[in-house]
């Protein structure tokens, strides 16, 4: 993918605040800190086009952006931030379902996992949910970059055993040198423009 132009659209909590649906469209889980708004920014070509979550507000939208004007990136708000209130945090589900299970658009979710980390009940559920609702996933590993070439493999299988998928499957990534940044637009290119 040759990117020409990527900005950002607008940020909504509902789904009457969602852009027009004119495009296909991706969109980017994953925890929070995981490195969601590095892949993205990546992917784009761009230092700050999606703003890092540090701050805790700033995740709690779901931003969507456009990509050569014919193609959405949709920014989900990371789960599992334990800093902010159980208020706040019982509100992200309901928002993420809302959008995964309606709308027409959306052809892949990229699902981000941090490589050094083996994924729990919560990935897995989600996983499960998307296959559920006839959501194409694509596993992304971020943060590759940190471990040796040896580690790196045997985490891939540790996860994809974790997972009970393939591990071929497994995308390793890193924003830092962009490993793998063809591989993510190739899987997202086949899922959403197929
Ligand atoms: P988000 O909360 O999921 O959007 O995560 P960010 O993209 O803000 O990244 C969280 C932290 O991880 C930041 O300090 C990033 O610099 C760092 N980070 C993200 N991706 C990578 C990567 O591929 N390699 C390394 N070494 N650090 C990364």
């Amino acid at each position: 993918m040759i990117v020409k132009s990527a900005e950002f659209v607008t940020s909504a909590v509902k789904a009457a605040q969602y852009p027009e649906a004119r495009h296909p469209e991706a969109a980017f889980a994953g925890r929070s800190n995981v490195g969601k708004s590095s892949l993205i920014n990546t992917l784009v070509n761009r230092k700050r086009l999606v703003k890092t979550s540090s701050t805790p507000g700033r995740t709690q939208l779901i931003n969507f952006f456009s990509v050569n004007d014919a193609l959405s990136l949709v920014d989900l708000p990371g789960y599992g931030y334990a800093k902010v209130p159980a208020s706040v945090r019982r509100k992200w589900g309901p928002m993420i379902e809302t959008y995964l299970k309606g709308r027409e658009t959306l052809k892949a979710v990229v699902l981000i996992l941090d490589i050094r980390r083996t994924p729990g009940l919560e990935e897995q559920n989600f996983i499960d949910w998307l296959e559920l609702y006839h959501r194409t996933a694509i596993l992304v590993l971020t943060k590759a970059d940190k471990l040796s070439k040896t580690d790196r493999k045997k985490r891939r299988q540790a996860i994809g055993a974790a997972l009970g998928v393939d591990e071929s499957t497994l995308i390793l990534f890193s924003a830092k040198t962009r490993l793998g940044k063809s591989e993510v637009w190739s899987a997202l290119e086949r899922a959403v423009l197929g």
